[in-house]
């Protein structure tokens, strides 16, 4: 029996959607290819907000992750964790030998704009990554007031983590001075995983040009200079098969309507958080709490596997805790193509399972 998935991706894939991953084969290299690429940037600059360029990685979100700490990184790095996404991002900076400091909140604390302000204002650094919706902690950070602080550092190359929210929730890229946004194909966008998707601006850009140890298969400057010289190819072979569901997925999210989508996925979000106020209680400051999952604390002290082993026999799928937080916590994704029907029958399943009510 397939389990409804409710967790932070993969998220389930509607039919039609899969089908478009079975399309037959066409030459990398044919104008073909580069009508389809040209085409899924278009859209993808619509639903991220950007006139910026799109760059595509067969990869997921973490390889243009790594990518983006050691192709854009002249100096040093700051990066601000809310926990194991950002802890993640600071672990690829070291281990590709980039100069990075990492700055961590307390859990289910954000990072805030007086943080970045303090950090910046050091001058060590010319890059940052932000975290904006840690997937373990379901914190989604304060991108706006972030912001405005990031305006006095024209300088500095702003990295953003949209892995888990980018098509779930509004995240206006250029409004926001985000030079590299990054983000993955089998979350909010709904989508198989395997495909990764980032806009750059061209500071970033000059940004690389000016590192020398960029790597191959993830330097961003080779995939931005591909699309200008190649018209819209990819280095190396990419999916295709996720090219072409991308390019029909990102038809459907439009057709919806960028803004019936958020507002889908928040209301997915406030019916999941009173629940959980209800019966439990949310692990981040609720004005920091995710619209595209809703991590939960586990103030009963259920057995979250044993919880999830009976959820499987109805046929869904919940998360544990990430890492450390794997009893403490449980997670619950709303993103996708899911609604709040399906929210509803999920949570209801819950309550009768440990007799809540
Ligand atoms: C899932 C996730 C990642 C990792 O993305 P992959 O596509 O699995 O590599 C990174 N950051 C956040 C916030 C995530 O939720």
């Amino acid at each position: 029996m397939h389990k409804k998935l409710f967790i932070p991706g993969p998220v389930d894939v509607r039919e039609d959607v899969l089908e478009k991953m079975s399309t037959p084969m066409i030459g990398h290299r044919t104008k073909d290819a580069s009508a389809l690429q040209r085409s899924i940037s278009e859209k993808m600059r619509k639903v991220m907000y950007t006139d910026n360029e799109i760059l595509l990685s067969t990869s997921s979100g973490s390889g243009l992750m790594e990518g983006a700490v050691r192709s854009c990184t002249r100096k040093r790095a700051a990066v601000f964790s809310v926990g194991a996404f950002g802890d993640r991002w600071y672990k690829m900076a070291v281990t590709n030998g980039v100069p990075a400091d990492k700055f961590t909140s307390e859990p289910g604390k954000p990072t805030t704009p007086e943080m970045v302000d303090k950090v910046l204002s050091t001058g060590k650094y010319d890059l940052i990554t932000i975290t904006h919706n840690e997937t373990s902690t379901g914190i989604m950070n304060p991108v706006e007031e972030i912001a405005e602080v990031m305006r006095k550092y024209p300088e500095v190359v702003y990295c953003l983590d949209t892995v888990s929210s980018m098509g779930g929730t509004k995240i206006e890229v250029d409004r926001l001075g985000v030079d590299i946004c990054i983000t993955s194909t089998q979350k909010c966008l709904g989508l198989p995983p395997g495909m990764a998707i980032c806009s750059i601006s061209q500071k970033a850009v000059e940004a690389a040009k000016q590192v020398e140890f960029r790597g191959v298969y993830f330097d961003l400057l080779e995939l931005y200079n591909y699309i200008q010289k190649k018209d819209y190819q990819y280095p190396s072979t990419p999916s295709l098969s996720h090219m072409f569901a991308l390019d029909y997925q990102l038809d459907r999210i439009l057709e919806e309507g960028l803004e019936n989508r958020f507002a889908r996925h928040l209301e997915m979000a406030k019916y999941v958080r009173e629940w959980a106020k209800e019966y439990f209680d949310l692990f981040p400051e609720e004005k920091y709490a995710s619209n595209t999952l809703t991590v939960i604390k586990n103030t009963r002290n259920i057995n979250v596997a044993e919880l999830n082993k009976k959820l499987g026999e109805c046929g869904y799928m919940i998360s544990n805790g990430y890492g450390d937080l794997k009893e403490l916590t449980f997670r619950i994704a709303h993103m996708g193509d899911i609604g709040l029907d399906g929210i509803k029958e999920l949570l209801s399943t819950i309550n009768s399972i440990l007799k809540l009510n």
